[in-house]
């Protein structure tokens, strides 16, 4: 059997949020053997990602940690040394390995995959690919989770590194299979106004 890959996405509430996720899901969609754990950084789970996973089909897991306000970004400011998704990635990681034990012989794969880049479908089968051959993860505690440092802030280069690190130890690939795309924020302060999107309208 193909191993499953595990595709952990961190999420949080925004005006795009629901077009991202939208985007992404119907990539996963062409992926055999995929489980999403979506993450999101809220108190609660929402409704509008509670809904958004039971109409996608995929098989799925959806769970959420805020992360603390003193971790929050201040407006738009960007401080490159607060982490972004990591408590989030970290709940998923703590999940695997409670649901999967170090003796579940189910061959299986963790990627972080961010909730607005952009994925090529040979990615997942290079990750899949990773899998069995010489690269083989031999459990879950064995060999890809401890590499994730799992209480660290991961980011920039590290994180990529630790991207890959999760997957296989010598994983190198020629061509580039993920851009890291940014969606612009849009313009929304003629909402509710006549001709524009009703506010309570889910967007
Ligand atoms: N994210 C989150 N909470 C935040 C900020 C970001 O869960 O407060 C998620 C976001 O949805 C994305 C990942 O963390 O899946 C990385 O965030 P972002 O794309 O903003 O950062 P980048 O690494 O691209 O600078
Ligand atoms: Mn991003």
């Amino acid at each position: 059997t193909l191993p499953t890959i595990h595709v952990v996405t961190p999420t949080y509430s925004r005006p795009v949020q629901k077009a991202e996720l939208t985007r992404l899901a119907n990539t996963l969609l062409h992926v055999p053997n995929l489980h999403w754990i979506l993450v999101e950084d809220s108190q609660r789970r929402t409704p509008l990602i509670t809904r958004l996973l039971r109409d996608t089909g995929l098989n799925y897991t959806h769970l959420n940690v805020e992360t603390p306000r003193n971790y929050k970004l201040r407006g738009d400011m960007r401080d490159p040394r607060i982490p972004r998704g990591t408590m989030q990635r970290n709940l998923a990681l703590r999940w695997l390995r409670e649901t999967f034990h170090k003796n579940y012989s189910q061959p299986g794969i963790v990627y972080f995959a961010d909730d607005d880049n952009t994925y090529s479908l040979e990615l997942f089968e290079e990750v899949r690919a990773s899998v069995g051959g010489k690269n083989a993860i031999p459990g879950w505690e064995g060999a890809a989770l401890p590499h994730c440092k799992a209480d660290e802030p991961l980011e920039g280069a590290e994180y990529f590194l630790v991207h890959w690190r999760a997957a296989a130890n010598d994983f190198c690939l020629p061509q580039i299979l993920v851009w890291h795309t940014r969606t612009e924020k849009p313009v929304l302060v003629n909402e509710g106004k006549k001709g524009f999107t009703d506010p309570n309208v889910e967007i």
